[in-house]
This record gives C-alpha cells, structure tokens and sequence, in this order.
C-alpha cells in the first residue's frame, strides 16, 4: 500500500504553478500546505486519483466525492493520455515532475486553457 499524498491528476500541473490565488482560503491553505511538502521532499509519494483529492477537501467546488464543475474530469484525462500515467499510480513527486514538466512547458493551454486561473500559469511559464 502506498503512503503517499491523494492527487487528481491535473492537480500535477496546478502545484508547479500555484502562487497562491484560488477558490477560496480554505482551498489556497490547502493548496500551499501540500505544495510547500511536495516542494520540500522531493521522495514524497503521491498516489493520482479519480475524482476530488485532498486538495479539493477546502474547495467550494466540491461535493462530497464529486466536483460541480465539469472542467477538471476533462484536465484530468488530458494529462493521462499526455503523461502515460493512470489514476492508481504511485511515484514520488519528483517523478511525476519528471512526467509533468513537459506539459507545463508546451502544452497547457491545450489542456487547461479555458482554466479560470490559467492566465497566471501562463504567465510564469513566459517568466
Ligand atoms: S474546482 Fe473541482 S477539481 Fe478543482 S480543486 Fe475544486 S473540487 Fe477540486
């Protein structure tokens, strides 16, 4: 069994970009809690799920095991098909950088674009 950090699989992109903006306070708490312990072990594990993850547990979106909007299931199963990851993997952070990054770089709007937040991961990635 892997003790590892619960994570929807767009939620890879989201973390390397978070700068602290979101749906609510309860959400950016969350949000930064498991950024900054991802951040600073990078040997951290993290399991992808289907559905809400814990970053989601502060989220005004969320309902119960399920999310109001239909934007994140469709983020999800683009970074699936682009990573070659499955929800039930279980790999370190760093390794699901290693996976990620790439999409960060070339892809995100394809994947995310229509994003409410997506103007300021756009933005880093131009930084
Ligand atoms: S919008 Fe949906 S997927 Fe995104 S954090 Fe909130 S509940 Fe989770």
């Amino acid at each position: 069994m892997c003790d590892s950090i619960s994570l929807r699989p767009h939620h890879l992109l989201c973390l390397q970009n978070f700068v602290g903006e979101g749906y609510s306070g309860g959400f950016t708490t969350g949000m930064a809690g498991v950024q900054k312990r991802l951040m600073a072990d990078p040997s951290a594990r993290i399991r992808l799920k289907e559905g809400t993850d814990q970053i989601c547990a502060g989220c005004p979106n969320r309902a119960g095991d399920a999310c109001t909007s239909g934007k994140p299931d469709r983020y999800d199963k683009e970074v699936l098909e682009r990573t070659g990851l499955a929800c039930g993997d279980c790999l370190t952070w760093q390794e699901a950088l290693e996976k990620a990054l790439p999409l960060n770089r070339d892809c995100l709007p394809e994947i995310c674009g229509d994003c409410q937040w997506f103007s300021l991961c756009d933005s880093l990635k131009k930084a």
